[in-house]
């Protein structure tokens, strides 16, 4: 079964080249909170600035983790000033994606990726051509690998 991209590749240059320019980086869990929020808007059928979206960020609220909902903002427009999206404590990623008062879909960062990519990052200090690299791994890893999805 293949997923059909949420998006054109020009659109996900564009859409990365603006989450970095507001995160201030690239890096893995950037590129990750993206992708999770255009699958989220493509499973509800949702366009950007749906008004009625709203979003749960579940991660563990530090870095490198954190930076999924810069990901997550930048792909949805639901974000923490306009109080569309909340983060609750959890100890992998998921994101739920609800258009209030109908549809919601909650989109998972497959745990084996997830144990691969703390393991690669170890705390501390490590190469920034390292992270962009492990970014461009996650940008360009099929859907499928990276996510598990579920309605309801
Ligand atoms: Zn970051």
């Amino acid at each position: 079964m293949s997923t059909s991209s949420p998006v054109k590749a020009e659109e996900m240059d564009v859409l990365l080249k603006r989450a970095v320019e507001f995160h201030g980086h690239l890096g893995p869990f950037l590129v990750l909170g993206l992708r999770m929020g255009l699958i989220g808007l493509r499973e509800l059928n949702a366009k950007r600035r749906e008004k009625k979206l709203r979003v749960t960020a579940k991660l563990k609220y530090s870095i490198p983790f954190s930076c999924v909902v810069d990901g997550l903002q930048i792909a949805t427009k639901c974000t923490m000033g306009n109080k569309k999206l909340r983060i609750r404590n959890y100890s992998g990623i998921e994101a739920k994606f609800e258009i209030e008062g109908g549809k919601q879909v909650t989109v998972a960062v497959n745990s084996a990726l997830f144990d691969t990519l703390k393991r690669e990052l170890p705390s501390g200090n490590v190469p920034s051509e390292e992270i962009r690299e492990l970014a461009r791994i996650v940008a360009s890893t099929p859907e499928e690998e990276l996510f598990t999805i579920s309605r309801g």
